[in-house]
């Protein structure tokens, strides 16, 4: 038998990352290419282990790299960056996602499906109705749960009427009731207790790199800024070792207030003060700014810190 092709979403994987993968895959096996399956590349977060238990399956197998010519299926991410070690000689057979693209090349054609909305499930949702395909209770309340992360119950600005319409239609098929579901899931993501500085550093990091200088932009979610502030210093030393590690000009910690849809940000390296005065208007105080309104990495921190350097 051929080798199986792998879909995978990027490292430090999110609930869409994993969700989209498994749910990708049920939609390869409906187009007749059986001979595939959804792997990881990196721990499943608290949220997304809600959700495998809701639905009692097993998370993906995780991987660390791929071997060359290996095929594979990308979801929500295309920089390589972000992907798995190898993927530079790997052969992508197809990608979904929702995020831009700097860095992606390929020798051979490919199959990619772009679209700015506010989750990679939203698009899979349109791809399941656009191929007649019917979408199981399963199926339903994995994309529910990947948008109810990537846009935080539709209050992020980078939700899309094509979120909002999605999700309403895959909570009847699951039986949730959005907000239940939802806050019940984003608040066991928001269990920060036993990780080590490092680890809530890392948690959820996406590396960049603009023109040779790299930056990283990580991000935990809270109801409670002030309980995550209280590790600081802690966190702090983290970050140095990522900046010192990585070869990094910033490494800024957002920490982001799910329920009342604000940030607290810690920035470190060597221009900090002048990038984040820059990107937000804001000076930096113990290396700390409050960022009214900010959720989304996505559309409000990267851009901004990317122009801003
Ligand atoms: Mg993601
Ligand atoms: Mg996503
Ligand atoms: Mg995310």
């Amino acid at each position: 038998m051929e080798k199986e092709v792998l879909i995978f979403g990027h490292k430090s994987p999110d609930t869409d990352s994993i969700c989209s993968s498994i749910v990708m895959e049920y939609f390869e096996k409906k187009q007749g290419n059986t001979n595939c399956k959804a792997v990881r590349l990196g721990n499943v977060n608290k949220e997304t282990q809600y959700v495998l238990d809701y639905l009692g399956i097993e998370a993906p197998e995780l991987i660390e790299k791929v071997e060359e010519g290996q095929q594979v299926i990308l979801v929500d991410h295309n920089d390589f960056e972000q992907s798995a070690d190898g993927i530079e000689n790997a052969k992508i057979l197809s990608v979904t996602d929702h995020h831009s693209i700097g860095n992606f090349r390929t020798a051979e054609p490919l199959y990619y499906t772009a679209k700015p909305y506010g989750c990679t499930s939203t698009i899979l949702f349109e791809e399941f109705k656009s191929f007649g395909h019917k979408i199981e209770k399963k199926e339903a309340v994995l994309m529910a749960s990947a948008i109810i992360s990537d846009t935080l119950l539709l209050k992020s600005p980078t939700t899309t009427e094509h979120d909002k319409k999605a999700l309403e239609e895959l909570a009847k098929i699951a039986e949730i009731d959005i907000n239940t579901y939802g806050l019940e899931m984003l608040k066991a993501g928001t269990d920060l207790g036993d990780f080590t500085a490092e680890e809530l550093v890392n948690l959820d990091a996406k590396k960049q790199d603009k023109d040779g200088t790299k930056f990283v932009i990580a991000q935990v979610n809270t109801v409670d800024i002030q309980d995550v502030l209280k590790r600081q210093e802690e966190l702090e030393n983290a970050m140095k070792a990522e900046i010192q590690k990585n070869g990094l000009k910033l490494i800024v910690l957002a920490i982001t207030d799910i329920l009342n849809s604000n940030s607290e940000i810690i920035a470190l390296g060597e221009n900090a003060d002048e990038v984040i005065q820059k990107a937000f208007d804001k000076k930096l105080e113990n290396n700390r700014a409050f960022l009214e309104g900010v959720v989304s990495r996505k559309k409000q921190l990267l851009p901004n810190i990317d122009k801003s350097i």
